[in-house]
C-alpha cells in the first residue's frame, strides 16, 4: 500500500508558499507490535501549524523540548481524522475513527503518539455513540471548537447584556465563539475579513454586529467603538496586533480578556525571534490545559448541534495535494468556518 506525504521542503520566509511543499509517495512499511494502520479521510489545516515551519533554534527551543513535530525533509505536521484499517493495537481496533497529530498523510502508521506541547491527548478514537458527521471531529469537535468551548464557558463566563467582542470571527473557532456568547445573552460585536463573512456570522450565526476590518480606510478602533458605545466587557483575540490593540483601548473596568491566537503575527519573525514564547502578557488560553475534559466538551457541543444551538461550516477543499493550497489560503482568510483537507 502506498502513503502519499506532503513534505515541507523549505522553511518559509512570511507566508508560505506552495515551493515550500513537495509531495512524495512510499511503500507503507508492516506494522510491528503497537502499531496501527490509518486512512485519512480528512486533514486539518490548522494556523499555529505555520510556526511549526519555522527552524529550530534557541528561540523557540522550549516548545520543542520533545524535539520538532515537522522539519525539512519530514512530513508536515497536522491533524487528522482517519479510519483504522489494519491494527497490532487492541486500543485502536480496526473500523474505528481516529482523530490526531498524525501528519499530512493519507496512510500514516502510529502507536497512539503523544506530544506533551502539542497533542497531550495523544491519538483518541472517536465515540461512535455521538450522532454527529464525522468530518465534526475535525473541525467543531476538535481542537478549534474545543477552543471555543473551553474558553468561552470556562474561562470568559460572558454574560447578559455584556458587550463581547470576538475577532476572526467568521472562521472555525470564532464562530463558535460567538454562537456561545449569544446563549448566554450578550451582545456580541464580530471582526472579520470581508463584507461575505459579515452577513455569515450576522444572517446565519446571530452575531449583533460585523465588522469587516479589510474595507478600505477603515479606521478599525472607530468602527469598534461605533457599535461598541458601552465599552468591552468580554475580548476574545484570535489575531493579536491592531486588532487586539483597538478592542483593549476600549476594555471596561472588570473586563475578561484572553489572547487565544496571533495570527496576524504568524508570518513575522519578531526581533528577538520568540515565536512560542508569545510577545504578550498572560492571559492567554491554552486549549491543552482542557485535554481531561475533552470528551465533556465534545458531548455538549453534540448535543448543542442536534439540539439547534449552535451551527457550523465546513469549508472543504479535495484531495491532499491541494493541502498546502488550502493551508494557505486559510492563512489568507479565504475560509468561513473550519477550513479541511477531504482525502
Ligand atoms: P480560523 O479562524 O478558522 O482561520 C484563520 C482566520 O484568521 C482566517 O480565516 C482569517 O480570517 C483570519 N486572519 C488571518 N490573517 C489575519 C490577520 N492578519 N488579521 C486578522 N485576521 C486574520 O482559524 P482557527 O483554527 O479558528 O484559529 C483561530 C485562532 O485561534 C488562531 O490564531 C489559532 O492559532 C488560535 N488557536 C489557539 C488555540 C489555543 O489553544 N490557544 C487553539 C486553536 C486555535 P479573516 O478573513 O477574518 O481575516
Amino acid at each position: 500500500m502506498k502513503n502519499k506525504k506532503i513534505i515541507l521542503s523549505s522553511y518559509p520566509s512570511g507566508m508560505p508558499t506552495e515551493e515550500n511543499f513537495k509531495i512524495e509517495e512510499s511503500e507503507v512499511n508492516e506494522l510491528t507490535d503497537n502499531e496501527f494502520l490509518v486512512e485519512t479521510l480528512y486533514l486539518s489545516v490548522d494556523p499555529f501549524l505555520r510556526m511549526l515551519m519555522n527552524p529550530s533554534d534557541e528561540s523557540n527551543a522550549a516548545s520543542r523540548d520533545e524535539g520538532p513535530i515537522t522539519d525539512i525533509g519530514k512530513v508536515m505536521a497536522g491533524g487528522n481524522l482517519g479510519k483504522v484499517i489494519q491494527s497490532k493495537n487492541d486500543k485502536y481496533p480496526e473500523g474505528s475513527i481516529v482523530e490526531g497529530m498524525l501528519g499530512w498523510q493519507s496512510h500514516p502508521v502510529s502507536n497512539g503518539w503523544i506530544n506533551k506541547r502539542h497533542n497531550p491527548a495523544g491519538v483518541v478514537v472517536c465515540k461512535s455513540s455521538i450522532d454527529v458527521p464525522i468530518s465534526a471531529y475535525a473541525s467543531i469537535l476538535g481542537r478549534a471548537g474545543l477552543t471555543a468551548f473551553f474558553c468561552m464557558t470556562r474561562e470568559l463566563k460572558p454574560k447578559k447584556n455584556d458587550t463581547v467582542v470576538i475577532s476572526a470571527a467568521a472562521g472555525a473557532g470564532g464562530s463558535l465563539a460567538g454562537q456561545i456568547a449569544k446563549q448566554y445573552g450578550s451582545y456580541v460585536v464580530g471582526i472579520c475579513g470581508s463584507d461575505k463573512k459579515v452577513e455569515y456570522i450576522t444572517k446565519e450565526l446571530g452575531f449583533d454586529v460585523g465588522i469587516n476590518y479589510k474595507k478600505n480606510n477603515i479606521n478599525i478602533f472607530n468602527e469598534i467603538k461605533k457599535v461598541c458605545p458601552n465599552g468591552v466587557d468580554v475580548h476574545y483575540d484570535n489575531v493579536g496586533g491592531e486588532i487586539m490593540d483597538s478592542i483593549a483601548r476600549l476594555h471596561n473596568p472588570g473586563y475578561r480578556y484572553r489572547l487565544v491566537g496571533i495570527i496576524s503575527e504568524y508570518n513575522t519573525v519578531p526581533d528577538n525571534k520568540k515565536f512560542w514564547s508569545w510577545p504578550y502578557e498572560k492571559p492567554m488560553f491554552v486549549v491543552h490545559d482542557y485535554t481531561n475534559e475533552y470528551d465533556s466538551g465534545i458531548e455538549t457541543l453534540s448535543n448543542w448541534i442536534n439540539d439547534g444551538k449552535v451551527k457550523y461550516h465546513e469549508d472543504i477543499i479535495n484531495g491532499i495535494e491541494n493541502t498546502p493550497k488550502a493551508f494557505i489560503g486559510m492563512l489568507k482568510g479565504e475560509n468561513i468556518g473550519k477550513r479541511l483537507v477531504k482525502i
